[in-house]
């Protein structure tokens, strides 16, 4: 064993679907002594962390805490908790993400009914409202950014029109939460699940979710248990309420650095934090125009945080992510699914949306593409950006 080093990961820039780089602050709080998670202190930072998640959430909603695994445990945990066999669900997908939110709901013994808008577009309102007239299902699933695609499903309206057939609403806000506006009260969700990799600018490990008082319902008049003891929000409530009754030994270190990835989220304030992650989509977006990449998401739906572009004609896939990585250290993603091999997505969440990012990404781009081939203006990704953000300037 003497053979394996000392761990040493080279310096990398986390431009792909997540993780993101986690803010300096975030790594320093994690290198703060442990605490028990029964210790008194601990109980505080946990109802601390529990108030910086409503806000962030923009919700009141008592039940709102992190799962302790990832993002996909937060989908899971609104699905499990809230389907019983036979249950209707209505999954709406236009993506990866979406695909897997069949995948999860079907797991649970509900009846799956599949709302499918080929991948890059969202869902308007009224095809939604014709399925819920026909289906009315108990819940209805929506992925916020589906980050497979870079697109921007709106829900505004969307709340309101599922509680007219008394159907529940959840929402995946993986890759928007910290990114774009999520409003759980306004919007009228009653389930919604996150990560702490994305947007909020932490590392992989905690899954925040936030229930309504319809949710909370719902549950209370399951006739079966919950197939999941691990997630089975009756005894995670008695964990994360009052009752502090052990369930399970919070992954202490994880906490600290959502608790502090969400003090800065609110230090920044919101708005601020939406209109930065947009500025800099915007600076990224003119530079790769000017490169010649396109969208894969329709113009108005477009993410800011998460850049997904077709690659350009004659470009190979793995050859030029290859060469970001080891030439400049930076990591884009590369297509899922039906644009495997097709596009790139290009992540500025969190921390990583800053404008020296950008220009920094633009520049190591615009050599990468040139040396696999691809016809460009020098200089003019880079200089499209700096336009951009001069214009912003006056
Ligand atoms: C990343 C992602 C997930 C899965 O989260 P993990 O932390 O990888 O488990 C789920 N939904 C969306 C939209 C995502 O982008």
């Amino acid at each position: 064993m003497s053979t394996i080093g000392q761990l040493n990961p080279s310096p990398r820039l986390l431009l792909g679907p997540g993780p993101s780089d986690a803010h300096p602050r975030v790594l320093t709080a994690m290198t703060t002594p442990l605490l028990g998670h029964l210790d008194p202190q601990f109980l505080q930072i946990m109802d601390e962390t529990q108030d910086l998640l409503r806000a962030t959430f923009q919700t009141s909603n008592r039940l709102t805490f992190p799962i302790s695994a990832t993002g996909m445990a937060g989908m899971e945990t609104c699905l499990v908790n809230l389907l019983e066999p036979g249950d209707r669900i209505v999954v709406c997908a236009k993506g990866f993400f979406g695909q897997r939110m069949i995948e999860v709901a079907g797991r649970t013994g509900a009846d799956v009914t599949a709302l499918q808008r080929p991948w890059g577009e969202v869902f308007d309102l009224n095809q939604i409202r014709e399925v819920l007239a026909t289906v009315r299902p108990k819940v209805l699933s929506i992925v916020h950014a589906e980050t497979s695609t870079g697109a921007w499903q709106p829900l505004e309206g969307l709340g309101a029109l599922c509680h007219e057939f008394g159907t529940l609403l959840v929402i995946d806000t993986v890759t928007s939460l910290g990114c774009v506006p999520v409003c759980l009260d306004a919007w009228q969700v009653d389930a919604a699940y996150s990560c702490s990799q994305k947007g909020l600018g932490c590392p992989p490990g905690l899954a925040p979710v936030s229930f309504s008082d319809r949710a909370l319902e719902a549950m209370r008049a399951r006739k079966t248990r919950v197939q999941s003891w691990y997630l089975d929000l009756a005894i995670l409530e008695k964990y994360w309420g009052p009752e502090r009754l052990y369930h399970h030994t919070a992954p202490i270190t994880m906490i600290y650095a959502l608790r502090e990835g969400l003090r800065i989220v609110q230090e920044e304030g919101l708005d601020t934090r939406w209109a930065r992650h947009m500025r800099n989509h915007l600076a990224l977006k003119a530079g790769l125009t000017a490169l010649g990449m396109r969208y894969t998401a329709a113009e108005g739906n477009q993410l800011p945080q998460l850049n997904a572009v077709r690659i350009p004609e004659g470009v190979d896939d793995l050859a030029g992510r290859k060469l970001l990585l080891d030439e400049f250290g930076i990591e884009v993603g590369g297509g899922l699914g039906e644009f495997k091999g097709k596009a790139w997505r290009i992540g500025l969440m969190g921390y990583n949306s800053r404008p020296g990012v950008v220009l920094h990404f633009l520049g190591a781009l615009e050599q990468c593409l040139q040396r696999l081939g691809a016809s460009l203006t020098p200089g003019a990704g880079v200089a499209a950006a700096n336009a951009f953000y001069r214009g912003q300037a006056s």
